[in-house]
C-alpha cells in the first residue's frame, strides 16, 4: 500500500456478533481472529467496575451479573429513549456500540501487530437516518475515521460478486441476521454493482426465534413443576435461559432433538426440544420473513426487474435449515447458502480496499496531470480516466497487486434508499399529510426540488419538518413517519399567500439527507444538514469520545 493511501478495514458491526475483516496482501478479504482466535466476536458489553469487557466472556457474564451486560444493543441504535445506567454513569447505544467496534479492531491490531485508524461499518440496509448516523457516532466515539457506513446486504453482495467469478447476475440477497432482516435485489455487472430494491424489518432476527424457544421453555417449565410462576421474572434464570435457547437453537440446525435443562429455584427440569416443535412454533417469523420477500419483488416489478437468477442465504440465522427449504418451497429456486458469518465483514473491507486504492489511483493521477496536493481532491474522474492504464500499473506497481485486482477495485456501487423522505403539508382538504419527496429504492445519490406555497398573506416564516417513512406513495399519512429535523425559513413581509418556496432534498450515497428552501422572490435560502436529534451530539458526542479514552476494553 502506498505511504498515502491508508489502509482501510472493514467492519460488521452485527446485532448479536461482530468481525473485522481486511483485504491481504494478495488481494483477498480475510476475517482476523479475535483474541480468542474466533472470527466472530459476540456483541456482548460487561461493564466490569471501571472496565468494559466486550465478547465471549460478557456473554457469559450475563448469567451472573445480568443487569451489568448490555446485549442486542444495535436494536436500540439512534433510539434517544435507549440508556443504560452503570455506576451513575449514562450509557447510550452509540457509546455502547463504540466499546464492541474497539473490540475487534483491537484484537485485530494485537493479531496484525499493526495500527488501524480508518474503518468502514455496515448497517441493515433497513437502517433510516438515525440508526446510520448513530452507527457513524459509534465509530467515531471508538476513535476511528468512519470512512463510509454501507449496507450489510450490499457488502455480501459485493464479497458475493468478487468472489464467486461468474457472469452478470440479479441475485436477491437474503439476509437474516441476529436481530434484522433484510431482503435486497442487486444486480451483479462486470463493472457495477447495483442495488435495485431493498425490504425487510429491523426488529426481526435469530434472537426472536431464541425468545420463541424461552416461552416454550417457560410452558413446558410450568406443566412439569404444576405452578404458574413466571420464572423469566427472575434475571439470573431469564438471561440463563436465553443463553441456552441459542445453543439448542444452533444445535437444532445439525440434529433432530436437543435436551435443555431448566434450573430454577432448586427445581432441575430436562425439557427435549424438538426440531419439528422448533419449525412449529417459529413459524410465523419465517412466513413474514417470505411475506416481506414478496413485497420487496413486487417494489422491483415497479423498476422493470420482474425476474432473478439467484437467492444467496447470508446472516447467521440462514443457517437454520427451514430457511432454506422454505425459500425453495416459495420461490422454486434452490437458495445458495454464502459464508453466513463472514460474507458483511469481507464485503466491507473490499469496500474499504477500493476506496484506498481509489485514492491511491487519485494520488498518482494527480501527480501525473501536474496538479499539487491541495488540487488532489479536485481530480475528476474524467481526467483520471484519460490516464487510467498508466496510473493503474503504477498503483500495482506501488502495492504489489495484481492489475486485475487493481482493475477490480474500479467497480461501481450504485445503492437506493430504504426510506422515503419527505415534508409534513396540507391537502386540499387542509389535513396534515406527508408529502414524499424522495421515494423508497430510488437510486443514491439523488436531488429533487419540488415547489410549495406559503398558506397565508404575510407569513413570517416556514416550518419545514422532515420526516422518514416507509411508504412507497408521495401522499402518505403522517402517522406512520418519524421527524428526523426541522428547518425554518423566514420570510419578508408582505408576501401574499401561496408565494412559492422551492425545497431541495438531496440524499448522498450513506443516506445523509441535506435540504435547501428557497424563496425566489428576495433569493432567501436556508440549507440544513439534517443532523437528527435522536443522535449524540455537539458535547454530549464529546463527552463521550473523552470518556471512552478513560475506559479500558478488553
Ligand atoms: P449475524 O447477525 O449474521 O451474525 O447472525 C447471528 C445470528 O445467527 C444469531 O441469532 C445466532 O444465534 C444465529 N446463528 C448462528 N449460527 C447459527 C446456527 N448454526 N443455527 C441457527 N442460528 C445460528
Amino acid at each position: 500500500m502506498s505511504a498515502k493511501s491508508k489502509k482501510i478495514f472493514g467492519i460488521d458491526l452485527g446485532t448479536t456478533y461482530s468481525s473485522l475483516a481486511m483485504v491481504d496482501d494478495y488481494g483477498k478479504p480475510v476475517v482476523i481472529p479475535n483474541s480468542d482466535n474466533q472470527h466472530i466476536t459476540p456483541s456482548v458489553v460487561f461493564f466490569d467496575g471501571e472496565n468494559v469487557v466486550v465478547g465471549e466472556v460478557a456473554k457469559e457474564s450475563s448469567k451472573i451479573y445480568p443487569n451489568d451486560v448490555v446485549s442486542f444493543v444495535k436494536r436500540s441504535m439512534g433510539e434517544p429513549a435507549f440508556i443504560f445506567e452503570h455506576d451513575g454513569k449514562m450509557f447510550r447505544a452509540e457509546e455502547i456500540s463504540s466499546f464492541i467496534i474497539r473490540k475487534v479492531v483491537q484484537d485485530a491490531e494485537l493479531y496484525l501487530n499493526e495500527k488501524i485508524t480508518d474503518v468502514v461499518i455496515t448497517c441493515p440496509a433497513y437502517f433510516g437516518i438515525n440508526e446510520r448516523e448513530a452507527t457513524r457516532r459509534a465509530g467515531e466515539i471508538a476513535g476511528y475515521n468512519v470512512r463510509q457506513i454501507i449496507n450489510e446486504p450490499t457488502a455480501a453482495a459485493i464479497a458475493y460478486g468478487t468472489l464467486e467469478s461468474m457472469g452478470d447476475k440479479v441475485v436477491l440477497v437474503y439476509d437474516l441476521g441476529g436481530g434484522t432482516f433484510d431482503i435486497t435485489m442487486i444486480d451483479i455487472q462486470s463493472n457495477a454493482i447495483e442495488v435495485i430494491c431493498t425490504g425487510g424489518d429491523h426488529n426481526l432476527g435469530g434472537k426472536d426465534w431464541d425468545d420463541r424457544i424461552v416461552a416454550y421453555l417457560l410452558q413446558e417449565f410450568q406443566n412439569t413443576t404444576k405452578t404458574e410462576e413466571d420464572i423469566l421474572e427472575d434475571p439470573d434464570t431469564c438471561q440463563d435461559l436465553l443463553l441456552s435457547a441459542e445453543k439448542a437453537k444452533k444445535v437444532l440446525s445439525q440434529r433432530d432433538k436437543t435436551p435443555v435443562l431448566i434450573t430454577h429455584g432448586g427445581e432441575r427440569v430436562k425439557v427435549l426440544l424438538e426440531r419439528k416443535k422448533f419449525e412449529e412454533i417459529t413459524q410465523d417469523l419465517l412466513e413474514r420473513t417470505v411475506a416481506l420477500t414478496h413485497e420487496m419483488l413486487e417494489e422491483a416489478k415497479k423498476k422493470g426487474y420482474w425476474n432473478y437468477d439467484e437467492i444467496i442465504l447470508v446472516g447467521g440465522s440462514s443457517r437454520m435449515p427451514q430457511v432454506a427449504t422454505r425459500i425453495a418451497q416459495e420461490f422454486s429456486t434452490t437458495p445458495r447458502i454464502f459464508d453466513p458469518d463472514e460474507a458483511v465483514a469481507k464485503g466491507a473491507a473490499i469496500y474499504g480496499w477500493k476506496l484506498s486504492i481509489n485514492e491511491g489511483m487519485k494520488q498518482k493521477a494527480a501527480e501525473k496531470t501536474g496538479k499539487t496536493a491541495e488540487q488532489l481532491e479536485a481530480v475528476s474522474d474524467e481526467e483520471l480516466n484519460g490516464v487510467l492504464e498508466e496510473v493503474e500499473q503504477l498503483v500495482a506497481d506501488d502495492t504489489g497487486y495484481d492489475i486485475s485486482d487493481i482493475k477490480r477495485s474500479r467497480v461501481q456501487i450504485k445503492n437506493v434508499t430504504s426510506k422515503s423522505f419527505g415534508i409534513i403539508a396540507h391537502d386540499s382538504n387542509d389535513q396534515e399529510v406527508i408529502f414524499n419527496l424522495i421515494l423508497k429504492n430510488t437510486a443514491v445519490p439523488t436531488v429533487i426540488t419540488k415547489t410549495f406555497g406559503t398558506a397565508i398573506d404575510d407569513q413570517e416564516a416556514v416550518s419545514i419538518q422532515i420526516m422518514e417513512n416507509e411508504s412507497s406513495e408521495t401522499i402518505a399519512p403522517p402517522e406512520q413517519a418519524v421527524v428526523i429535523g426541522t428547518a425554518v425559513l423566514n420570510l419578508p413581509t408582505g408576501l401574499s399567500a401561496d408565494t412559492p418556496i422551492d425545497i431541495t432534498f438531496k440524499l448522498n450515497e450513506e443516506g445523509r439527507l441535506e435540504i435547501t428552501a428557497v424563496e425566489s422572490s428576495e433569493s432567501r435560502r436556508i440549507k440544513a444538514t439534517v443532523k437528527t436529534r435522536s443522535v449524540i451530539q455537539g458535547e454530549e458526542f464529546e463527552k463521550a469520545k473523552a470518556r471512552s479514552k478513560s475506559i479500558a476494553v478488553s
